[in-house]
């Protein structure tokens, strides 16, 4: 008994149907004598069809603006599941992202949350009333309304548990848990009973699709315990937290990321600061930037070679032009990323060769490498990414 956190996913509330069988979940461990916060996502693909939606009308809307739109697609999916609840005869009641005090910064489209005034939920709480809160969304001090990023009501979801101490956090997807691969994709993945928050931070970061990177990050900094779980199927899922038993594995997972684009600047000049000038812009600019490279200096000039979400791209040449307008600029979308994650290879030399001999038996080309303690990721071919994986599964995992 205490208080548990639930976050459902867009495809758990993507119908009736699933919104009546999230319900009942919910039911279950509300009858067990828990006081419940359920966080919900956006209905399916409706934050896509809501994007879509706007840029029908204009190409570049405001991020303020998006942001005042993207927030009905939680309000639906909160005023829904509460009806349902209500339909069972549960005591309910349902808030959007300000109604629950969650209070941003002014960055439109990735805001941070700054801070939770959890009177509001607190008081619902007392009553026992199930509360459900819109994720993915909060309020600026201007009063208006914000959005934490894509796949940011896991970030809620975690934020709340932290901020009200709850017992558990429970975020329930359409997977059973969190897998050494995709297992959508790679037949043999297997499922993790237990994961450490910076392996996951590292595999969430890397493209594993069942987890945001800031909500771990978040769980990591405050100690939320995290459960990853089916919606559909009631089995055990994968605990996050701090310390795991460490298994016979060498790595945890392997991840692909296809969201990249690669940016090359030719004849950047070969004085210091120049790296500063462009990395500081964009970072100003709330643009995170990934594997980064510098060639060896020719005498005048060197080149520099980034990488940075593909739906930065066009964001990241105009910052470019501006900054400096006399190097050339070549861009590369058509590469994948596709990485291994585990705190097991700090002590097991001969885990990148391991992976690179899997690509090379599977006859595929690596075009950059980067490494940090606990993962190895190789940018190949688009086309070779999910050949890649599975060869790269095979080898450490046995097929
Ligand atoms: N609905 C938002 C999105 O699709 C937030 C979320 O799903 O977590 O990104
Ligand atoms: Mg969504």
């Amino acid at each position: 008994m205490g208080i548990v956190v639930q976050k459902f996913g867009g495809t758990s509330v993507a119908n009736k149907e699933r919104i009546e069988n999230i319900a009942n979940i919910i039911k279950d461990t509300y009858k067990k004598g828990n006081d419940i916060i359920v966080v919900v996502s956006a209905q399916g693909d409706t934050t896509d069809e809501l994007i879509d939606k706007a840029l029908e009308i204009n190409p570049n809307p405001s991020k303020r603006e998006l942001d005042q739109l993207l927030n009905v697609g939680e309000q639906i999916s909160i005023s829904l599941v509460a009806m349902a609840l209500e339909k069972i005869g549960l005591p309910v009641i349902s808030l959007l992202g300000w109604q629950s005090g969650i209070i941003t910064n002014s960055v439109y489209n990735s805001a941070r949350i700054k801070k939770i005034d959890i009177t509001r939920i607190e008081n619902e709480i007392s009553k026992h009333n199930i509360v459900i809160i819109a994720g993915f969304q909060g309020i600026n001090k201007y009063d208006d309304l914000t959005t934490l990023g894509r796949g940011g009501s896991d970030t809620t979801a975690v934020a709340v548990a932290a901020a009200i101490n709850a017992d558990k956090c429970q975020i329930f997807t359409d997977v059973e848990g969190v897998y050494t691969a995709d297992p959508r994709k790679v037949k043999n993945a297997i499922k993790l009973k237990e994961i450490t928050y910076d392996e996951m931070l590292e595999l969430a970061i890397l493209g594993a699709q069942v987890l945001n990177n800031r909500s771990v990050e978040l769980a990591k900094k405050f100690g939320v315990k995290l459960e990853v779980l089916s919606s559909l199927n009631p089995v055990p899922g994968t605990i996050v937290k701090e310390d795991v038993k460490m298994e016979k594995m060498v790595i945890r997972g392997i991840t692909k990321d296809t969201n990249i684009s690669l940016i090359s600047i030719i004849g950047v000049n070969n004085k210091p600061g120049e790296a500063f000038k462009i990395f500081s812009k964009l970072a100003n600019n709330n643009i995170d930037v990934d594997v980064i490279i510098q060639s060896i200096g020719r005498d005048e000039n060197k080149d520099i070679v980034f990488s940075v979400a593909k739906d930065k791209c066009k964001e990241v040449l105009k910052i470019l032009k501006e900054t400096i307008s006399d190097a050339k600029i070549i861009t590369n979308d058509n590469l994948a990323k596709v990485s291994i994650v585990g705190a097991g290879m700090i002590s097991h030399p001969g885990t990148a060769s391991k992976m690179f001999e899997a690509l090379y038996d599977s006859n595929i080309n690596i075009q950059m490498i980067s490494t940090s303690e606990i993962n190895i990721s190789v940018l190949i071919d688009l086309k070779d990414a999910d050949k890649a994986v599975s060869a790269i599964h095979d080898s450490f995992f046995g097929k």
